[in-house]
């Protein structure tokens, strides 16, 4: 048996999700994450390398889906990454606000809305 040498990396790695190319850029889905002074988008396995990456996503009050587009993969290996990808938010995880602290003591309903 003959050695395979490791010269070309797989592209896209097989733990990534794309969701199609533009000019040949992978478009990768992505997860919003709220926290209280920042919003980050997240991949779950980067078509590079196949880890998870973070972008900024602006601040709190500002809407995610304008951090979408075109950025630099975060990959260790930039020769790999150098294309970047486009960033296409598919989740948003809702904000945990801090309501809890407004409830009724008494009177315990669940009310189901449907929307
Ligand atoms: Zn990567």
């Amino acid at each position: 048996m003959s050695k395979t040498r490791s010269s070309q990396p797989q592209f896209p790695h097989p733990r990534a999700t794309v969701l199609g190319y533009d000019a040949g850029i992978p478009i990768v889905p992505v997860t919003v994450q709220r926290y209280d002074r920042v919003t980050q988008l997240r991949i779950s396995a980067c078509p590079y390398c196949g880890r998870s990456h973070y972008h900024g996503g602006g601040r709190p009050g500002e809407d995610p889906r304008n951090y979408q587009g075109h950025r630099t993969a975060h990959c260790v290996d930039l020769k790999l990454s150098m294309r970047g990808y486009i960033l296409r938010i598919v989740e948003t995880e809702p904000r945990q606000n801090s309501r809890a602290g407004r409830s009724t003591p008494s009177r315990r309903r669940v009310v189901h809305v449907t929307k």
